[in-house]
């Protein structure tokens, strides 16, 4: 697939002005250097993004996901687990909820069977059959063409935020769809976290065809703050992970060998199913009206 590439200003503050960070895959990272916001430009345009997202994006070799649903049950565990972080910050009455980027909506799942109005906005076709088969409501489109006329206790994006070209326009509308004592839960990667600064280049959430933008604690309180909106909870967001996981990773990062000998011992061990959190470099913040 080829795009077309465009140079957009820095998402958080309006500036033009930035430096050279990294060039990964052909694609320049970029510091504005006005806020610091850390983001992807030339990267692809607004009117080439969505095209990313409908069509294998969760079965893919190139970006997106390589096989989402092989994972399905730590993608369940994590769920579960990012909702009892969540679910202290919301109000007793359950109300609307909107999962943005909802993928097969195992998060729903367990929103509903926890009494809640559930929602999803997903652009991948396979997702969406999934998603009808399981009679979950889906929005087909993105988050830019959702009809903004209800209001949300609870708003989710999980590994959205990153993806979302228009992060001022995208605040702006979570603000106003947000009722009264909800709150907006995200996970996104952390430009300032451990991970980063010990792989550097080869952080693994470095993809610039699809996260173009890369926040630090600092840089999205910058962003949200114009919206009236405040961080009510932060913490490291990880994952759950299991040998496969962890394999896959080390053989990623150039680390064949070790990854070998590990799978090995986990072998003669009979350590194949254990799993466990893993910090993946990402921060998980809950946000509220101020
Ligand atoms: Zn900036």
């Amino acid at each position: 697939m080829s795009f077309a590439l465009k140079k957009y200003p820095c998402a958080v503050c309006g500036s033009a002005d930035n430096k050279f960070l990294y060039t990964i895959k052909n694609f320049n990272i970029v510091q504005c250097t006005s806020c610091s916001f850390v983001y992807v430009s030339p990267r692809i345009s607004n009117e080439d993004l969505p095209s990313l997202y409908t069509t294998n994006y969760f079965n893919n070799s190139s970006f997106g996901y390589e096989e989402y649903e092989l994972t399905a049950d730590l993608r369940i565990k994590n769920f579960a687990h990012w909702y009892s972080v969540v679910k202290p910050y919301t109000a007793k009455d359950k109300g609307n909820a909107l999962d943005i980027g909802c993928a097969a909506g195992y998060f729903l799942e367990i929103l509903k069977a926890d009494g809640w109005n559930i929602q999803g906005i997903e652009l991948d076709q396979a997702m969406i059959e999934k998603l009808k088969q399981k009679n979950i409501p889906a929005y087909e489109k993105t988050f830019e063409e959702f009809p903004a006329d209800k209001k949300y206790k609870l708003i989710t994006l999980f590994d959205v935020l990153e993806h979302l070209p228009d992060t001022q326009g995208s605040l702006k509308k979570l603000a106003s769809i947000l009722d009264d004592g909800g709150v907006i839960a995200l996970i996104t990667p952390d430009y300032n976290s451990k991970q980063r600064k010990f792989f550097g280049k080869k952080w693994f959430q470095f993809k610039p065809h699809e996260h173009i933008h890369y926040f630090s604690p600092d840089t999205l309180k910058r962003a949200i703050e114009p919206y009236g909106l405040t961080v009510l909870h932060h913490e490291n967001g990880g994952q759950f992970a299991d040998v496969d996981f962890l394999l896959n990773r080390l053989e990623r990062y150039g680390f064949k060998f070790l990854s070998k000998i590990f799978g090995g011992i986990c072998g003669l061990f009979g350590w194949k199913k254990k799993f466990w959190y893993a910090d993946t470099g990402s921060m998980f913040v809950v946000l509220g009206k101020k």
